[in-house]
């Protein structure tokens, strides 16, 4: 295989799947908007282009299917979303649809055939941005697809159930999704690393061990509203400073963990009813906390609220949190990370492990069954969710081939299904 031009062609196929936009000036596709039909049309045209037999399922999921052949064969799935968040990139989403075509049609005219079906799929939505519905591509095909959203309407009033019987689609199909994980060899995406870690160490791939599970906390400080001129300083009870500290002591709890990393974000802070010269009576903000493991997540979310009680009591304020979120962290295969890496050392490239601080469709779908993801560098300083994400067509071309060599040593250990009746 032809690394370079192959990674010339999944660079080509992601700018011009990024020429449709909901909005004019940036890169915005939600789901089943025009902009979004036109790249499910364009990724069903280039699947079929590919060899692969194409369908497109209740939600909107667009599936490319290269059978292997063999009686009792099971299947890899392999795939990645290919709606946006609002002025996203060319690249997130879309490298895992793009590169397994483009792999798909490398097969299908060299001839050489897995020992395994392998099957593409474009998930229709996983960024929430019409929504709020993560994972509503990926969640039916593990059993997690939440009926209720169906209900929800977008910022113009349209009803998601409305929007899909518009797209042709079949709401009420979406239960039929879930696949049997028997039937499964397990789930692989390739993704890029939207973030600077590749960057700064030089280095094309990544090979992730575990997705950070987040928890998100709704933080409430309740202090005393006051004149800003005549309350002296030592009788204030401010509701805005007590909340500075306590986003200082998530900063600082999450700086100081030891071991597996954890991030801490306060994303959101608000003065409630703030204004120039009153002394800050209620103040809110977001406690957002990831790691890859589970343990040194909630250990320091313990503590971080711990600390804000005692800030508050220091202080003569009230605290009150609410959990808002609590997604697991999901590890990764142990031994398809093991072999990931060896395709990736074996094309003579450093195999870095490192986690995924985001979600990704293989979260959800790595509940079910067997599950790995390959990071690609990501240029431009690492910057993602942006039009001025960016990758190089020489790291793609990496991508594909170590995800090949991947493919083939699961091709080595794959065992089919026992001899029976089939559907
Ligand atoms: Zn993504």
């Amino acid at each position: 295989m032809e690394t370079l031009s192959i990674g010339q062609e999944i660079i080509a196929a992601c700018e011009q799947l990024g020429r449709h936009s909901d909005d004019p000036d940036g890169l915005t596709v939600a789901y089943l908007s025009p902009a979004h039909r036109a790249v499910a049309a364009e990724l069903q045209e280039a699947m079929a282009a590919a060899g692969l037999t194409v369908t497109v399922d209740a939600l909107g999921n667009v599936l490319g299917r290269l059978a292997c052949g063999r009686t009792g064969a099971r299947t890899l799935i392999t795939g990645s979303h290919f709606d946006t968040v609002r002025n996203g990139g060319r690249f997130d989403g879309r490298l895992g649809i793009v590169l397994p075509i483009a792999l798909a049609r490398h097969l299908t005219e060299t001839g050489e055939r897995l020992p395994f079906d392998l099957e593409v799929i474009a998930f229709a939505e996983e960024e929430g941005l019409r929504y709020a519905s993560t994972f509503l591509g990926s969640s039916p095909l593990v059993g997690q697809f939440d009926a209720s959203v169906l209900e929800r309407s977008d910022a113009s009033g349209v009803r998601m159930r409305d929007a899909m019987k518009d797209a042709g689609l079949d709401p009420d199909g979406i239960a039929g999704l879930r696949r049997d994980p028997e039937r499964l060899l397990g789930y692989y995406e390739v993704h890029i690393e939207q973030g600077p870690v590749l960057l700064q160490a030089g280095e094309a791939l990544g090979v992730v061990t575990s997705i950070a599970g987040g928890v998100r906390h709704s933080c409430r400080v309740i202090g005393t509203a006051g004149h800003a001129g005549t309350v002296p300083m030592p009788l204030r009870h401010d509701a805005g400073t007590a909340a500075a500290e306590m986003v200082l002591a998530l900063e600082t709890r999450c700086r100081a963990a030891e071991g597996v990393a954890v991030v801490g974000t306060a994303g959101r802070f608000e003065v409630v009813r703030g204004a120039t010269n009153v002394i800050p009576g209620e103040c809110r903000f977001t406690i957002d906390l990831r790691a890859a493991e589970n343990g040194p997540r909630d250990r320091s979310l313990a503590d971080v609220l711990q600390a804000c009680r005692e800030i508050a009591a220091r202080r003569g304020v009230g605290f009150e949190s609410e959990l808002t979120m609590n997604v697991p962290a999901t590890p990764c295969t142990p031994a398809w990370v093991d072999a990931l890496a060896a395709a990736v050392t074996a094309l003579g490239l450093p195999a870095r492990r490192m986690p995924s601080g985001a979600g990704h469709d293989a979260m959800m779908m790595g509940r079910a069954m067997p599950m790995a993801m390959l990071f690609v560098r990501c240029g431009n300083g690492g910057v993602s969710h942006s039009p001025q994400e960016t990758m190089s067509a020489a790291d793609a071309g990496q991508a594909a081939a170590a995800t090949l060599g991947f493919w083939r040593s699961l091709g080595r250990s794959v065992r089919d299904l026992p001899a029976g009746p089939r559907e």
